[in-house]
């Protein structure tokens, strides 16, 4: 990696467990082929041994070394709302900040997770009803995606975790935004009737990576012309869309939200619009290049 001269956009990453990241490598060929001089370096906190309640203290160090931005992931997300000057309204609505901008005379706190959710519902499944849909998992990307369907159009979410507090919580969040929407926590004897009803099933928990192998519910209770999405893409087919596949459904992969948060980072960061499906063919590649179908790696 280079270390001088400084490049014009010096870009880092934060947070537990990132070393397998993908996205320096989007960021970076992306940024060359606009003709950017661009770097991205990651700062994973285990590596340094820093505590999460360091990260005030490393935006600091970033923007003193002329950082332009830091994108910001699990466990910090949350943390970093508190510490910017001005949170751009949808990453104030979520409460969850991935992407922090140095301008000349303020911090910005972004958040693309639910852009990425959301341009991957209109890349990947254009057209698809999203009129009842049913969340598993309500977490990180949890929060991001419920907000992008309601942003998108949902009319009725039901939101279903294991632990049933955050869908609670989530419930209780997005009924603030979205007071004329219909948005339940449902429970695991719910789930099924659920499923039924629905147009579509969002599944935000890490099921169908190599360490949680298996399905989050019952796919023969989908509907008909039901749509199916993941958040996880490692690996890109899941259990859970490979059988999905199988039955006739049409799915969306973890992929695309990972593109499209990627990409609208670096769109916000330079202000130049990337090759959106440039990005995506990179990504793919990357995924099949890690040689095995589940290299673990990062949440982010
Ligand atoms: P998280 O730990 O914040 O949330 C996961 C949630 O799933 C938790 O609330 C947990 O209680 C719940 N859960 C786990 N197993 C369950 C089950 N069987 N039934 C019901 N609920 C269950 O994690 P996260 O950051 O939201 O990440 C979840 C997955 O999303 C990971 O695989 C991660 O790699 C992926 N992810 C993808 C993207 C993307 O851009 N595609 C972005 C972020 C995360």
């Amino acid at each position: 990696m280079r270390t001088s001269p400084r490049p014009r956009y010096l870009v880092g990453l934060v947070g537990d467990g990132i070393s397998a990241s993908l996205t320096p490598a989007m960021h970076e060929v992306e940024a060359a082929a606009l003709g950017l001089d661009y770097e991205y370096r990651v700062h994973d906190l285990i590596e340094l041994g820093r505590p999460p309640s360091d990260i005030g203290a490393i935006l600091q160090e970033a923007r003193a070394s002329g950082y332009a931005a830091m994108n910001i992931t699990h466990p910090c997300k949350q943390l970093v709302v508190d510490l910017v000057d001005v949170l751009e309204p949808d990453a104030e609505r979520l409460g969850a900040v991935n992407l922090v901008v140095f301008e000349p005379d303020r911090t910005v706190g972004h958040n693309t997770d639910w852009m990425g959710f959301r341009d991957g519902l209109e890349t990947g499944l254009p057209g698809a009803s999203l009129r009842r849909v049913v969340q598993i998992g309500c977490g990180g990307a949890g929060a991001a995606t419920a907000y992008a369907l309601l942003a998108g159009g949902t009319a009725h979410l039901d939101l279903h975790d294991q632990d049933g507090d955050r869908a609670e919580r989530l419930m209780t969040r997005m009924r603030t935004l979205y007071p004329s929407h219909e948005i339940a926590a449902i429970d695991l004897a719910e789930l099924p009737d659920s499923i039924a009803r629905a147009s579509g099933v969002v599944h935000a928990t890490p099921m169908g990576m190599s360490h949680h192998p298996g399905t989050a519910f019952d796919l023969d209770r989908l509907a008909a012309n039901a749509w199916v999405a993941d958040v996880v893409y490692r690996p890109l087919e899941t259990e859970l869309l490979g059988r999905a596949t199988a039955l006739g459904h049409p799915v969306l992969d973890g992929g695309r939200m990972a593109v499209g948060q990627a990409c609208a980072s670096l769109r916000i960061i330079t202000g130049v619009a990337p090759d959106r499906d440039r990005m995506e063919r990179h990504f793919r590649a990357l995924i099949r290049a890690e040689g095995r179908p589940d290299a673990g790696g990062s949440a982010e």
